[in-house]
């Protein structure tokens, strides 16, 4: 087992529940009038904590209001200039994520880590394959990756400082899977995991799941991320269903859906999207099936808290397995989401 490292109220590693990590897609600059409901929403859906790119102090005032404002621990993103750090601390974020080898000078690191002491903060060392130290490329990537994170480790233990978790990501899969598994095989350092810029949701979701999938699996990995080019709630979504997939967290928003084929009389495929974000956003412990026919719709409908289906030409609401009455596909979504918001009241 790994040591625990706190970030702000949350705990990572140790034997607590993996948590789900996401990126902020906009600028402090440029912080949207629907940032409160869509960090809610975020949070609904299984995000644990997010990370915001920090890469000016004239943001100092946004992103004390971000923190403010954020119902989930908030992560400053570091490249380059230190002094971002430790103005991101005095805005009371809960992480700081850093790659030392872009800080430049040891002593510029260690003020950071100094500061993060004082202040109760985690860091996050953040290596990638792409921007690794010249020196030492020919013990090999995966080597290299591994050694320059517990090198840092021991620049940070030696001023005592361990509330330290480490991430080694690469675009290849293989090198993401390899560096994480030689990493936990000599340190207790809890890892972040996974495969940067992975590309769309099809190829990310490939990519992510098959390395990550496996090294949750072998007990390997406290937080994790879907890098996905597509939306910031998509990445959220990827990463909980992971961890209900592979039984490491329970409860949340189940759906069912077909396909949809030949046979439909329900468009479960066009629905689905019309509706997906929303169920999930309810944060509810309940399971939805949305179904096109009669082949699987009822045998599906029957298994799940609420339904829609079609049926023949008719299309039918189901609530707790049973018909509760028929609706038109146009009202589908209204109905749809009041039985959810009436579940369990
Ligand atoms: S439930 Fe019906 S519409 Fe959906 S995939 Fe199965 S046969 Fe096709």
């Amino acid at each position: 087992m790994t040591r625990t490292v706190k970030v702000g109220p949350l705990s990572v590693g140790g034997g607590a529940p993996v948590s789900v990590q996401t990126m902020y897609d906009i600028p402090l600059s440029k912080l949207e009038e629907r940032f409160d409901s869509r960090m809610a929403v975020l949070k609904a859906m299984g995000c644990d904590m997010i990370r915001f790119s920090y890469p000016d102090i004239a943001e100092h005032d946004a992103l004390c209001e971000v923190v403010r404002r954020c119902p989930m621990p908030v992560v400053a993103d570091i490249h380059f200039d230190w002094r971002n750090a430790l103005d991101a601390m005095d805005c009371g974020v809960a992480k700081i994520r850093i790659n030392p080898g872009n800080i430049g000078e040891k002593w510029k690191t260690e003020e950071i880590v100094r500061k993060a002491s004082d202040k109760g903060v985690a860091i996050r060392i953040g290596l990638n394959s792409g921007s690794l130290p010249q020196k030492g490329r020919e013990k090999g990537t995966v080597s290299l990756m591994v050694d320059t994170a517990l090198e840092y480790i021991s620049w940070f233990e030696n001023l005592g400082f361990c509330n330290t978790v480490v991430s080694l990501k690469a675009s290849d899969s293989e090198l993401s899977y390899e560096a994480a598994r030689e990493f936990a095989s000599k340190s207790d350092y809890p890892l972040h995991l996974g495969v940067t810029e992975a590309g769309g949701v099809v190829s990310s979701c490939v990519r992510s799941t098959w390395t990550l999938g496996r090294l949750l699996s072998q007990g390997i990995g406290s937080t994790i991320r879907y890098s996905i080019t597509g939306s910031i709630e998509d990445e959220v979504q990827a990463g909980a269903e992971l961890l209900r997939t592979l039984g490491l967290r329970r409860g949340g928003m189940k759906i069912v859906s077909c396909p949809m084929c030949g046979r439909c009389s329900f468009n479960s495929q066009g629905f689905l999207k019309e509706v997906e974000h929303e169920l999930l956003a309810t944060g509810k412990d309940m399971c939805v099936a949305i179904m096109g026919c009669q082949v699987n719709g009822p045998g599906e409908a029957k298994g799940a808290d609420i339904a829609v289906t079609g049926i023949g030409n008719k299309v039918f609401l189901y609530r707790n397995g049973e018909i509760y009455r028929e609706i038109s596909a146009d009202e589908a979504r209204e109905e749809l989401l009041k039985a959810v918001s009436d579940f369990g009241k």
